[in-house]
């Protein structure tokens, strides 16, 4: 039975999904202004892991995880600038090029880390007109109030607001926002849209609405897309621990207020990675991107480094994770040789430890995704597996089948990808040898020849030799 800590109840629950079999999943994505951060890949490889298991104990899962590209302000708190238009500035280039270009690294970097995709990805900019539609209820129903084309959530109309982040909703901190902000009536109100119209600045993205010109805040997206793709109520929402304080009672105020309905049974929350000791953060100054540590050590090892943790447990990134990552990964690499080598024998002592890696593996998870604990049973099967190169080969191959399973689960691939191309391309050649063949045996030599010199020129020889065609590629100097 896989339990799940809700950050809503503060404890571990049985996991039920709202309709057996299936899995409705949302996890907040990446505002689209710089690279990916390892903090941020963190997050990305917990919740890719969690996909993967569930999918792994026959769940149906599907998974959207949005773009921010518009109306996440620098201060996090509807102050201060929009963090893409900001950005677009100082590079001197328009803010949708910049987030096309930020979409393209995010997927080259998650693409490297073997996280998979998600079913849906979309932009918060391509749902405006269903943020409108959200808002325009909200103010139908009284939680929120325009002022001069701007557009708030008044929390103090919304039961339970500081309930996910347990918030004490104090009044003299209201206070003290009502007069730093003359618009918002309360310190907790939040903007659903803002007024494209600063003084004398314009936003460069904006879009017609009932209040004018404007563009929506940073929470609204997360809502409207989790509602239009999975339902009114989702069975997991995950994020970073910086979204427990504002983001995601947001999120709970606007869906719930909109639809009279639960928004979701399980709040996840992925500690943060430190660097140094200090929060790694972008508007800090104070990262590593992915991208850096992929480029030298390899996605394997880095993501090697990623889910050694437990989601919940903070992590420091310094040099020992890589350290530690490269040694394990090195590990598993000789098990996985010393399989490969061995001619077998006899004896059938590994049977059982496949099935106790396997149970061993599916309790840790069980328990809230434990990866250090499932990681340290395939750890022992690994030295079980070293010490028994003498079992017959079908064991072997079903020891290793159970090993690259289970890595599998983390993300892990050491085999599949590699074997993956080199199947499809030796099928592709069967079918361009058996072509060619055909071509000879007809003495169509200008086509047989033509195949073999096309064939030269994209870098693979194919010769005729006494046991047939054979292909080997070469590398143009
Ligand atoms: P952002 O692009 O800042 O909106 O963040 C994208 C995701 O990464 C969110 O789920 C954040 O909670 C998460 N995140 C941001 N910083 C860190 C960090 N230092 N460690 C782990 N996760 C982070
Ligand atoms: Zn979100």
């Amino acid at each position: 039975m896989l339990k799940i800590y809700n950050t809503m109840t503060r404890q571990k629950e049985v996991f039920k999904p709202i309709e057996e079999g299936r899995v409705r999943i949302y996890t907040c994505g990446q505002t689209v202004y710089d690279d990916v951060h390892i903090g941020n890949a963190r997050t990305y490889s917990s919740w890719d892991v969690v996909i993967r298991y569930l999918r792994y104990k026959g769940h149906d899962v599907f998974h959207v995880q949005n773009f921010t590209d518009v109306g996440h302000l620098t201060d996090d708190e509807d102050q201060g600038e929009d963090k893409i238009e900001k950005r677009a500035r100082e590079q001197k280039i328009n803010p949708w090029e910049l987030i096309d270009k930020q979409i393209q690294e995010y997927w080259q970097v998650i693409d490297d880390l073997n996280i998979h995709r998600p079913n849906i990805s979309p932009r918060a900019t391509t749902l405006i007109p269903d943020m409108i539609e959200i808002i325009q209820i909200l103010l139908e129903k009284g939680y929120a109030y325009e002022v001069k084309g701007n557009v708030y959530y008044d929390t103090t109309k919304f039961k339970d607001y500081g309930k996910l982040a347990r918030l004490k909703l104090d009044e003299e901190k209201a206070q003290a926002r009502v007069a730093q902000d003359p618009l918002k009536k309360n310190y907790f109100d939040f903007a659903l849209w803002l007024n494209a119209r600063k003084g004398d600045q314009i936003h460069t993205m904006r879009w017609n609405s009932p209040w004018g010109e404007g563009y929506p805040g940073w929470h609204l997206e997360c809502s409207v897309m989790g509602m239009k793709y999975l339902g009114d109520t989702l069975d997991i929402h995950c994020g970073g621990i910086d979204h427990i304080p504002t983001h995601h009672p947001n999120e709970i105020a606007q869906s719930e207020a909109a639809t009279g309905k639960k928004f979701v049974n399980y709040w996840m929350h992925a500690e943060f990675i430190t660097l140094n000791g200090k929060k790694m953060s972008k508007s800090l100054g104070n990262y590593v991107t992915a991208r850096e540590l992929i480029d030298e050590y390899s996605g394997l090892v880095v993501r090697m480094g990623l889910v050694s943790g437990h989601y919940r447990s903070a992590v420091d990134w310094n040099p020992q994770v890589i350290e530690n990552a490269k040694n394990n990964i090195e590990k598993i690499r000789n098990c996985l040789n010393a399989i490969e080598n061995s001619s077998g024998g006899s004896e059938n002592t590994l049977e059982e430890a496949i099935e106790n890696v396997r149970k061993d593996f599916e309790e840790s998870m069980d328990d809230d995704f434990n990866n250090p604990k499932a990681l340290a049973a395939i750890y022992e099967f690994i030295k079980k597996i070293n010490s028994s190169l003498d079992n017959k080969k079908e064991i072997l191959i079903k020891a290793r089948e159970t090993l690259l399973e289970l890595l599998g689960i983390f993300g892990l691939d050491f085999i599949k990808k590699e074997e993956g191309i080199d199947i499809k391309l030796n099928k592709l050649m069967d079918i361009i040898i058996n072509i060619r063949d055909k071509a000879r045996k007809a003495k169509n030599y200008e086509i047989s020849d033509e195949i073999r010199d096309k064939l030269k020129e994209a870098g693979i020889q194919l010769e005729d030799t006494p046991d047939g065609p054979r292909y080997s590629l070469f590398f143009k100097k």
